[in-house]
């Protein structure tokens, strides 16, 4: 479904540009982006009219997110300065971790803002298959973390995935015997959802952890 064939009349289906043919492999190695909308991205940067703006707007804004973006080496947020915001604020709760798997899973709770502790990213899910085992992720650097701020409470804000089930699991485990409340999100039917039309798993999941009134 490429709109450039890659052999077409024996002209290779390139561009007669070696600097554009760059910019749309470049392009098209990013994360979601074929070949043909990185095509299209890449017409539009360097196209005549008035794309001399966005373009170098966006190369300045690589560069400086390039140089300024680091992981807060507390939680593992995405930040500027570390240990980040919410690691140095007074008004968080020290006591209170939530664990989520990518740092871009703070971003909903602190948007809802109810959840006033702190967190700890996993940087990742466990998962036998594609060869990440505890050994890759950091167990040892977030039970340090609990000592040393004297956690007593833990929320696990995993995916409900088979990954995110086999996390949970091992962080339970992990977590024996050190007397702490352990949470996880609920899951279940989503608000203004109807049952006709959810799936199994989630229909399942809600019965399981259903409450009384
Ligand atoms: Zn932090």
């Amino acid at each position: 479904m490429t709109v450039i064939p890659k052999r077409g009349n024996g002209d290779g289906g390139e561009f007669q540009s070696p600097a554009l043919e760059r910019l749309v492999k470049s392009l098209s190695r990013l994360p979601g982006l074929g070949r043909k909308s990185a095509t299209r991205l890449a017409l539009h940067l360097v196209g005549r009219e008035d794309s001399a703006g966005p373009a170098e707007e966006l190369v300045a804004a690589v560069t400086e997110a390039r140089l300024r973006v680091t992981n807060c080496t507390s939680c593992g947020a995405i930040t500027e300065a570390d240990p980040c915001r919410i690691c140095t604020s007074e008004r968080r709760d020290v006591t209170q971790i939530c664990i989520v798997a990518s740092p871009v899973d703070i971003l909903p709770f602190e948007k809802a803002g109810f959840f006033r502790g702190r967190y700890f990213v996993l940087g990742g899910l466990l998962s036998p298959l594609d060869g990440v085992r505890a050994e890759d992720l950091p167990f040892g650097r977030l039970t340090a973390r609990l000592d040393q701020d004297g956690v007593t409470e833990v929320i696990i804000a995993l995916d409900s995935s088979v990954e995110g089930e086999t996390t949970s699991l091992y962080l339970q485990r992990l977590f024996e015997g050190r007397g702490l409340t352990l949470t996880r999100l609920a899951t279940g039917i989503p608000v203004g959802g109807s049952l006709a039309y959810i799936d199994e798993v989630t229909l399942q999941r809600a019965f399981q952890y259903r409450r009384s009134f």
